[in-house]
């Protein structure tokens, strides 16, 4: 029997009016959630990806500032714009899409936003919350897999989970969040040998490496759950994942389908992290 499809459109969906109602609440008690998203150059692909952004924004009732700059606006420049966003009270999450321009040190910006606006969990306080346990936000993409996780109402104790991959966004992030939930982890990489020989061992597999078909049906143990992060053209232009989709799903329990598979759970795990900050940003309001 072919593998189930986890829908990350149709979880999706329900968990953004979940999102939607919280926000007209926290509305009615005076705060409008917002996200300031700011592109500094003309990615075609972060075009796309910020137009999704403040798309999804607009349609949970969740205020959206986009902030565009030229490909040469200076480093020094971002920066005031990013202290100026820290300041903000309409503003409870600052984005900056990536890749930046060259000239601008990416990691001197993400450490520029307040950790308390951190919607992306890039922030190394952010990781350093993940890595030990304390309460900050999680990266979008590895939290929305988890999501999908849950949603099939897996249990990870105890599993293995291998995760191919170790990005600080995606790779890093979803292991420590497995490793939360007591599974066994793995993580593979580009100088990983014989990464069949891990995979075979795992209950769930998470890739995320940026490579069409790098995950075949002779590398998945029958019944496992496959997420895939890839996010790929192939040789018609068309999305795809790191799984070979057709043939994996003949063997696995469970996948998620490219397109409509982990993206969309991507942009959701932004607008809750956004309602997240407004919430706290409430909070903190009620107690002063
Ligand atoms: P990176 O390029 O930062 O990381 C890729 C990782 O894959 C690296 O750790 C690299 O290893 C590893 N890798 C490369 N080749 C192999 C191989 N042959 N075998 C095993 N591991 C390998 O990418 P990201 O983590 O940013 O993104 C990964 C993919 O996920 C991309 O396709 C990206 O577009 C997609 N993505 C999708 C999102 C979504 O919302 N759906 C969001 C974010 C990303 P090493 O560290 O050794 O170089």
């Amino acid at each position: 029997m072919p593998a189930q499809i986890i829908d990350g459109l149709a979880l999706s969906k329900k968990l953004r009016l979940a999102i939607a109602d919280q926000v007209t609440s926290l509305k009615q008690r005076g705060i409008q959630p917002g996200l300031a998203v700011v592109l500094v150059g003309d990615n075609p692909a972060s075009q796309v990806y910020v137009r999704n952004k403040i798309k999804a924004c607009e349609d949970a009732g969740i205020h959206s500032v986009l902030e565009k700059y030229e490909a040469d606006f200076s480093e020094a420049d971002l920066l005031a714009r990013i202290e100026a966003l820290n300041h903000d009270p309409a503003i409870h999450g600052i984005l900056v899409q990536l890749p930046l321009p060259a000239h601008i040190n990416e990691q001197k910006v993400l450490e520029a936003i307040s950790a308390q606006k951190d919607v992306d969990g890039f922030h190394v306080s952010s990781a350093g919350a993940l890595m030990t346990g304390l309460p900050g936000f999680w990266p979008c993409t590895p939290h929305g897999c988890l999501k999908m996780l849950d949603d099939i109402g897996y249990d990870l104790r105890g599993k293995h989970a291998v995760v191919v991959g170790r990005s600080n966004i995606v790779g890093k992030p979803m292991a420590l969040m497995l490793l939360s939930r007591s599974a066994t982890v793995t993580i593979c990489h580009s100088a990983t040998q014989n990464l069949a020989a891990f995979t075979r061992q795992a209950d769930v597999i998470v890739a995320a490496v940026g490579k069409q078909n790098l995950i075949t049906a002779d590398m998945v143990k029958p019944g496992a759950i496959v997420i895939d992060v890839g996010m790929n053209r192939n040789a018609e232009g068309k999305l795809c994942g790191d799984v070979d989709f057709d043939g994996v799903r003949e063997v696995a329990g469970w996948i998620t389908p490219v397109p409509g598979g982990v993206g969309p759970m991507t942009i959701t795990m932004l607008l809750d992290n956004t309602l997240q900050s407004a919430e706290r940003s409430a909070a903190v309001r009620q107690t002063a």
